[in-house]
């Protein structure tokens, strides 16, 4: 029997009607709009369209939002200023600077994220946020992952228990994937380019997360039959073609819920945001 196809776009609607609501109630309460501050350093084409979809969707739920420009000859130094800026600002509760940075500053990027005051850091990369996260106090997480973890939880998918496996170790997909299933009480493995027998571990998996940036890699026989497989790989194959990491048109036909690509993870990555942009507003404001 085909998979159940979790579509993002039904997710990423709930996610953004809460997220709405959320901002309408805190402005009521303190009369304050939650913002949110984008930084863009350079002219890379994609990180344009990804800043203008998520200054769309804040004028679309009531956020506030600003984007800053900056040449791609920026310095550090410009850049940890105008970071400072915005921690003191009043109209910002959320800032995140859209990665890549260009290469001359890229190997600063520890240095900048830190500089973001924990409590705006709406991406959720800042080491206190994700100390947070691994000891299970209230923070703030990283999009992708987060909205992962929440459409499992909105489609009733089990975790308790449950052998989750991660392909893929970034602090921005797998880290902290291990950490929001681990609290759920998954029992959870995570893979990387180093792992020996790889399919041996993903036929284990009653949840499989593939986070890896390769094209159908996740091939039917690496499935255990009625998994739940979540793909967060964006490949671009052609000019106007994106695949997942998971060979969907196979798994499907082993697993028992599988998310599309495109149309499934990458819709709740921005949802999510607004989400967090809210959330840092609010426990700025009344908590
Ligand atoms: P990354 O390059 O930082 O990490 C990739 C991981 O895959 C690494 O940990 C590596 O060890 C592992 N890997 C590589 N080759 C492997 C192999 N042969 N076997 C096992 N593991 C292997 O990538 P990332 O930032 O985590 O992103 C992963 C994918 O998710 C990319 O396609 C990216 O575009 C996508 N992504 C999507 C969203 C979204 O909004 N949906 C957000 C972030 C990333």
């Amino acid at each position: 029997m085909a998979a159940r196809i979790l579509e993002g776009r039904e997710f990423a609607a709930r996610f953004r009607a809460d997220a709405k609501e959320r901002a309408a109630a805190l402005r009521e309460k303190t009369g304050v709009t939650p913002g949110l501050a984008v930084i863009i350093v350079g002219a890379d084409p994609a990180s344009k369209v990804y800043v203008r979809n998520k200054n769309k969707a804040c004028a679309e739920l009531g956020i506030y939002s600003e984007v800053i420009e900056m040449p791609g000859n920026t310095t550090k130094e410009a850049l940890l200023a105008q970071i400072d800026a915005l921690n003191a600002s009043k109209k910002i509760h959320g800032i995140l600077v859209q990665l890549p940075l260009p290469a001359a500053i890229a190997k600063d990027g520890h240095e900048i994220v830190n500089r973001i005051s924990p409590a705006k850091d709406v991406d959720g990369f800042h080491p206190v946020n994700v100390g947070r996260l691994v000891t299970g106090e209230e923070a703030l997480v990283p999009c992708t992952p987060h909205g992962c973890l929440r459409m499992l939880e909105l489609a009733g998918i089990e975790m308790d228990g449950k052998r989750a496996v991660i392909i893929g170790r970034s602090n921005i997909v797998g880290k902290p994937m291990l950490h929001l299933l681990l609290a759920r009480h998954a029992t959870v493995t995570i893979c990387h380019s180093h792992t020996k027998d790889l399919a041996a571990v993903t036929r284990e998996a009653d949840i499989l997360v593939a986070a890896i940036g390769r094209p159908h890699f996740v091939t039917a026989d690496m499935v255990k039959k009625g998994a739940t497989v979540i793909d967060v790989g964006i490949n671009r194959i052609a000019p106007k073609k994106l695949v997942g990491d998971v060979d969907f048109a196979h798994v499907k036909e082993v697993a028992g819920a599988i998310t599309p690509v495109p149309g499934g993870v990458g819709l709740l990555t921005v949802a999510m945001l607004m989400e967090n942009v809210v959330q840092a507003a609010e426990r700025q404001l009344i908590k």
